[in-house]
Parts: C-alpha cells; structure tokens; sequence
C-alpha cells in the first residue's frame, strides 16, 4: 500500500511550486470543523516550528540560546504579534515571560481572556543582541514564519503590539501613534494595532488607550 506523503512534505511541494496560501475557508465555524481547503493537508503550527529550529536564514542565529516560536492555543481566535525575544524570553523560549509579558498578560485578563486563550508570536524568533529592533532584512527572512503561523491558527482578530509589529507584519510605514486603535487587515484577518507593553511601561499615561483598543477588540470578538 502507498504511503501518504506527510503535511510537511505536502506544504514545502506546495511551497516550492509558488504555492504559499491557500485561502482560509469561510470564518465563524468551530476550528476542529475548519477543513482543509481542496482536500490539501493543511500546514500544522508544529510542522512549522520543526522547520524554524534549524533555521539560519539570518544574522540573529548565531546569538540566541531559543528560538522563540510562539505559544497558546493553536485555534485561538485572538492572536498577538510583538517585535522579538529579550532576555528572559531567549532564556525561557516563551514570547513575553518578562515585565512587558506581564502587562500583556493584565490587558488579555482585562477582556476576559488567559494567555492560554490567545497565541503569542513574534516578528522574528531569535533575540537581537542588546534587545535591540530587529533589522529589516532580519524581520524579512523571518516574517514567512509569522505567516504561516497566521495561517495554521487562522485567528479571527490580530492585534500588533507596536511599531515594529505594524511596520512588517501591515508592510506599511504608518505610525504607530496614528495607527492605534485603527482597524486594519492581513489576509482578510481584521487586524488591530496597538501600544506595545514596554513603550507602555515606560509611558503609563497612554495606557488608557491600549484598554480603548483592548475593548474594541473584545467587541470584535463579541466578548462584550
Ligand atoms: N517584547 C516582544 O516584542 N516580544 C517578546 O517576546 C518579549 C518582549
């Protein structure tokens, strides 16, 4: 009996073909009902993240202890794009385990949700040395990660937590500081950008405009 070719092996084919998306199936279904659109294999989030554990597609590999993959619920309908692993996070291998995690994880408890609830990623998954913004060509070689991270989870609202989440994730040099609270969209993913946690620690008074975005977002999601 033939053996079936494996997801991973389907989606580099696909891949390689000059296939990278394949359209989501309509929205609002239970994911496990979610199909796999034209019988295709859909990508799973750990086929992706076996791929990135080898990854050297950039500079950043060569200095980070982790790659920082992501983590949450795999069918979550919230998700959360920040800028890159710091310290704490090249250390525990988890986004946002630090102080800015720790807000992040306040504003998800304000709407009624855990950080089990949502996903977690980043713009690039190894940490820039001195916590430094990740280049351009380093977000570019990692942003097809991102990708298709978004496109295993599917979620029903992005929020973008900062500049830099905005600049590559929205391929757009908008400010953040016009952009907040403005929805915008990725692959016809509603899409909110939003303050990010450390800019907020270091600027409490424009805190009460993340909570404006964060409650939009709930009632996005019809969490109020
Ligand atoms: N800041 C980020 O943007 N991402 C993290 O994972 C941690 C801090």
């Amino acid at each position: 009996m033939k053996r079936r070719p494996s997801t991973r092996f389907v989606a580099a084919y696909l891949r390689e073909i000059g296939i990278d998306f394949i359209p989501a199936p309509p929205r609002g279904r239970a994911p496990a009902e979610r199909p796999a659109p034209g019988g295709a294999a859909a990508e799973t989030l750990e086929d992706i993240r076996k791929e990135l554990a080898a990854c050297r597609g950039c500079a950043l590999c060569g200095g980070r202890r982790t790659v920082v993959f992501g983590v949450g619920n795999p069918k979550a309908r919230l998700m959360f794009v920040g800028e890159g692993p710091g310290e704490d996070e090249d250390r525990q291998g988890e986004p946002f385990v630090g102080a800015a995690g720790r807000r992040l994880n306040q504003w998800i408890g304000r709407i009624g949700l855990s950080r089990g609830d949502v996903y977690i990623a980043n713009i690039v998954k190894c940490r820039p040395p001195g916590n430094r913004a990740p280049l351009p060509p380093e977000a570019q070689a990692c942003l097809p990660y991102l990708k298709r991270q978004i496109r295993a989870i599917r979620p029903e609202v992005i929020c973008t937590l900062g500049s830099v989440a905005l600049t590559f994730l929205l391929d757009t040099a908008d400010k953040i500081t016009r952009s907040r609270g403005t929805w915008r969209s990725f692959e016809e993913i509603p899409v909110l950008p939003t303050y990010h946690p450390a800019y907020i620690l270091r600027n409490a008074g424009r805190e009460s405009e993340v909570f404006a975005d964060f409650d939009e977002i709930a009632r996005r999601l019809g969490l109020t």
